[in-house]
């Protein structure tokens, strides 16, 4: 069975702006350049698809803009409403924190978007396709009901797990967010909901600084099915790999899903502005490939994987096309030897205090 694949030239032109990297340029020392969160690594990552030639070999799926149905199932009206006033102003406007910047009806390409993992879910239950990539932009996984953050907008994930849902009663999804800042807007989503567990592994600490850890469980109905994985600053291959294998994969075995979605961020790459980690392409290949075998095991290889962050421009790409190779069984090999290198760096080895983060995590959900 085959991969699914969404992009659309809209999310390209979703429009944050020009920006210092996270702050606004201005007249002293900041020069004005692009918003971290530009178009560059995303319609980079696109364009790899097809020049490496393996567009040929994946089911490209047409993404439908979310309804305001689709939105509120996940979202106050007061936010989505917001969100409407600002898309209809010439200059636009901010999803919520004042870093979520959107151009003139920038709300209608995050529909699309939160449409994109949408239709990547639903082709992936409906046995359309074997697994999805949906590459989207704007990203979603830390918008919380009540507002955007963190460059997110909608959540995107979380739009589509609950409407799935709504056509589907009693599908139990996994989320596993291996982008390197904590998936808060998701688990905030899911908080009391006991059908969909939500899985966080991120660096320690980043963004946001003051959600993600281990102590974040769940509540009410939702209790215990809320999980992070808080990883120290550098941890590189060897430590995810641990991680997954410690505490993903017996913590997903033992809840059962009937899916299991990917916020995907390449953000923890080695070469990421914003991250601190140390993750290679091969590294995300390695670590697709377990939670593919964990989908084959668990739920018949249901598996979506839905773009959120990773801001290198040059290795966002490799990254991605590493990862969809790996989804689709079609070997496609864009890692330059010079990056490979880095797959033999001291740092991809686990260390001691990742050894305990992990254990730790383990411990606080009674994971065998
Ligand atoms: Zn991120």
């Amino acid at each position: 069975m085959a991969t699914g694949y969404v992009w659309h030239e809209l999310y390209g032109w979703h429009d944050t702006g020009t920006n210092a990297g996270l702050l606004p340029g201005d007249s002293s020392t900041l020069q004005p350049y692009l918003h971290f969160e530009s178009p560059e690594s995303k319609q980079r990552f696109a364009s790899l698809v097809e020049v490496s030639g393996l567009a040929a070999h994946l089911v490209r799926l047409e993404p439908q803009p979310a309804t305001d149905e689709d939105i509120l199932r996940c979202h106050t009206p007061e936010h989505l409403a917001r969100l409407e006033t600002e898309s209809l102003d010439p200059r636009g406007g901010d999803a919520g924190d004042g870093s979520s910047p959107f151009g003139y009806r920038g709300l209608d390409i995050a529909r699309l978007a939160a449409g994109g993992s949408i239709a990547a879910l639903e082709a992936v239950l409906d046995g359309h396709v074997r697994n999805a990539y949906a590459l989207v932009r704007p990203p979603g996984h830390h918008a919380r009901p009540e507002t955007g953050m963190g460059f997110c907008m909608l959540g995107n994930a979380a739009i589509a797990i609950a409407k799935a849902q709504a056509s589907r009663p009693g599908l139990r999804v996994a989320v596993m967010d291996w982008d390197v800042h904590h998936g808060n807007g998701t688990q905030a989503i899911f908080w009391e909901d006991p059908s969909v567990l939500t899985i966080s592994m991120h660096q320690d600490q980043l963004f946001p600084a003051e959600t993600g850890f281990l102590d974040e469980c769940g509540g009410g109905r939702g209790e215990g099915y809320a999980l992070n994985i808080p990883l120290p600053a550098g941890t590189g291959n060897e430590g995810y790999l641990h991680a997954l294998a410690e505490v993903v994969v017996p913590a997903i075995r033992r809840f059962g899903p009937d899916a299991i979605v990917i916020p995907s961020g390449f953000d923890a790459s080695c070469f990421d502005p914003l991250g601190r980690m140390s993750v290679t392409a091969d590294g995300y290949r390695a670590m697709t490939r377990v939670m593919m075998e964990l989908a084959d095991e668990a739920c018949q290889g249901r598996l979506m994987l839905t773009h959120e962050g990773g801001y290198s421009p040059t290795y966002v790409p490799i990254c991605g096309v590493s990862v969809l190779s790996e989804l689709c069984g079609v070997e496609v090999d864009v890692v330059h030897p010079l990056y490979r290198t880095f797959d033999d760096k001291p740092e991809q080895a686990l260390t001691s205090s990742q050894r305990s983060a992990v254990a730790a995590a383990k411990d606080r959900h009674g994971l065998a």
